[in-house]
């Protein structure tokens, strides 16, 4: 791409609404654009990125064989009834009706969806276990949306759900997920720990949020150090996965609402207590028959009986990573992308002088050449200063 052609609107100025340096960043350089109250566009260099992350989140999704598939964003609100969960979630819910009169959401989460999907087609043992997610725009009219894309009220979320016949198969499935997220994060660059977290109003009684570390984070944990210590070895089997699970579980890690200070001061010496701030980037939560129950979902076992299958619900914030990794990274007012998802391979910032086009077109030429060799390179032509160049191109490439 040719700096001079990309559609990047910079703004001069912080908008005063930014209260925290993720958001003003990319609302600075030109990544998104409110479009109203917690709702953003996404601009060409903001959508970039987020859709490399995207990809690894995919990719390391599909590694433990989750298989995509695509659920629309509004949802009926029939099955909503079905689950009980049409009247408890609330003023959160942006509810619509269609010309028929007919009610539908705006789906905040698909664990309903995903149950009505899977009813009606499976219906022996033999097809489980399964593991199906997508990636698609979510809708939760937060009371308070701020920090720009780290709490709005559409965001772009990869959630997947386990089905399985017993308790024990679905630990295996909800550890597989669990080593996927570390994958996924580690890919990421980022340290997130997991910690034992309440289910809220997804409901169940195992769950971990994944939290990254960050002063500006809403969450409070409490953790003992050691844990940010751990290193993740490669696990290909539910052995090796499950004692991988294990290490992590020895550490003392809560969000404050499973936070007991005495429980605190019993496991973890004074030395290795941490408390700080973060930011959620993922969550997990395993929950039986929460939703299979009511839903009817239950499939035939082995000796003709049948059993409502166990599921679990696994969530990414594709979008708030995105300004997660701006906080857990930036230095200086600059954003630092890690390599795998910055938003291109190489700058090429050649001296241009008036009346001399030598320098340009030597740098064309390496710029052809990375790109037949798909590296995905930026070309600055402008005719600024070239120490006005080094600023704005490479703060665009980190
Ligand atoms: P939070 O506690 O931050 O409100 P949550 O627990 O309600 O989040 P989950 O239902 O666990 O959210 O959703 C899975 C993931 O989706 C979260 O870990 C987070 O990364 C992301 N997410 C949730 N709400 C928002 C939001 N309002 N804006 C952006 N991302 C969000
Ligand atoms: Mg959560």
């Amino acid at each position: 791409m040719y700096l001079s052609k990309l559609f990047i609107p910079l703004l001069k100025e912080n908008p005063s609404e930014a209260k925290i340096k993720s958001h003003q960043l990319m609302l600075r350089s030109g990544m998104i654009k409110q479009s109203s109250t917690g709702i953003y566009s996404w601009l060409p260099l903001g959508f970039k990125i987020m859709k490399k992350i995207e990809q690894i989140v995919r990719e390391e999704q599909n590694k433990i064989g989750a298989q995509e598939l695509l659920m629309p964003t509004i949802q009926s609100a029939d099955i909503w009834k079905e689950s009980g969960r049409y009247k408890d979630y609330g003023e959160e819910m942006l509810r619509i009706k269609d010309r028929q009169g007919k009610e539908m959401l705006y789906g905040p989460t698909n664990e309903e969806l995903i149950t009505e999907i899977f009813r009606a087609s499976v219906k022996s043992y033999k097809s489980l276990p399964q593991l199906l997610y997508h990636i698609q725009w979510k809708f939760r009219d937060e009371l308070r949306p701020r920090f720009g894309v780290m709490r709005c009220k559409e965001f772009f979320m990869k959630d997947a759900y386990s089905f399985d016949i017993s308790d024990e198969e679905a630990n295996k499935s909800y550890n597989k997920m669990f080593y996927a997220y570390l994958k996924t994060f580690k890919r990421l660059e980022l340290v997130a720990i997991p910690m034992s977290a309440e289910t809220g109003p997804i409901g169940g009684d195992l769950s971990h949020e994944f939290v990254i570390l960050a002063e500006t984070g809403e969450s409070k944990i409490f953790a003992d150090k050691r844990i940010f210590e751990i290193e993740l070895k490669e696990s290909n089997n539910n052995e090796s996965i499950k004692e991988l699970r294990k290490i992590y579980d020895q550490f003392y890690a809560v969000t404050d609402d499973k936070f007991k200070k005495d429980e605190f001061d019993k496991k973890v010496k004074k030395e290795n207590q941490l408390i700080t701030k973060g930011i959620e980037v993922g969550h997990i939560f395993y929950f039986g028959d929460k939703y299979s129950k009511p839903l009817k979902c239950s499939v035939d076992l082995q000796d003709g009986k049948k059993t409502n299958v166990k599921m679990g619900s696994y969530g990414i914030g594709v979008s708030r990573l995105v300004g997660a990794i701006i906080e857990a990274k930036f230095n200086n007012n600059v954003m630092k992308w890690p390599e795998s998802i910055s938003p291109y391979d190489v700058a090429i910032i050649p001296s241009i002088k008036k009346n001399d086009k030598l320098n340009f077109t030597k740098a064309e030429k390496i710029y052809n050449f990375l790109r037949n060799n798909n590296i995905d390179a930026l070309l600055d032509d402008t005719e600024e200063h070239l120490s006005a160049k080094f600023k704005k191109t490479s703060s665009r490439l980190r």
